[in-house]
């Protein structure tokens, strides 16, 4: 296949400069999140000595849903789609990741101290991001220009950063997760949808879809995960 051959060799190379500017085709800027994500995308790859060919042999579990585990995505090869992306609503940067081959694990978290030391490393940018990002205030193109400037050199910067100093690292035995199951499909006699067997629901002897009928659903937005209340009087 070597569909990853890129990534892969960037790992074996150790140019994590070269996988931070490919993650950027993936999550669209440069950022110190998707830097530490990267970074720790590679460390484990490199120190479990893994490829992925998108089929659960490695799989990748973060703790939060920010610009970290883009990083994650696009250098494990663990994606949201391939079901080797696990998300726990912890709201913490970290990632465990794991081969399936070993069972051998890592998991990697953002250290706070490091963290909190980068305000007074990076003060203009965190000024910003303040204004910007947090407090969603008007700037003037040129301040939004300088934002993503200072964004990728402190990414840039902080990609060549040993990971044993960002990171808080374990490793451990894993507990293997199943793969993911194969549903068949139903087609819902409604909208006439086909969708996943295990989310259709029996109305009046034939299939539906959770949207048809406004059963509740499980939801993952930029807040995490939600649950949809439904409107449904017969819910099953
Ligand atoms: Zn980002
Ligand atoms: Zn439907």
């Amino acid at each position: 296949m070597g569909y990853r051959d890129t990534i892969d060799r960037y790992i074996q190379e150790e140019n994590v400069g070269a996988l931070l500017e490919k993650s950027a085709e993936f999550h669209g800027h440069i950022c110190s999140f998707s830097a530490y994500g990267v970074k720790a995308g590679f460390y484990a790859m490199q120190q479990l000595a893994l490829t992925n060919e998108g089929m659960e042999e490695v799989l990748a579990i973060v703790e939060a849903n920010n610009c970290f585990s883009d990083g994650i995505q696009l250098v494990t090869g663990c994606t949201f789609g391939n079901n080797a992306l696990v998300f726990k609503d912890l709201g913490k940067t970290a990632v465990t990741v794991i081969s399936r081959k070993t069972s051998q694990a890592i998991r990697m978290a953002l250290k706070k101290d490091y963290w909190e030391s980068r305000k007074a490393v990076y003060p203009e940018l965190f000024d910003l991001f303040d204004t910007m990002v947090t407090r969603r205030e008007k700037v003037s193109e040129a301040q939004k220009q300088r934002f993503f400037l200072q964004a990728e050199q402190m990414a840039r910067t902080e990609i060549k950063v040993p990971a044993e100093e960002i990171f808080g690292i374990q490793k451990m035995e894993a507990e293997m997760p199943n793969y993911a199951p194969i549903h068949d499909s139903a087609v819902c006699a409604l909208c006439g949808e086909s969708v996943m067997e295990t989310r259709a629901r029996i109305r009046g002897g034939a299939p539906a879809c959770i949207s048809c009928i406004k059963d509740p659903y499980f939801y993952l937005d930029g807040f995490g995960i939600g649950y949809k209340e439904g409107k449904s009087e017969h819910s099953s």
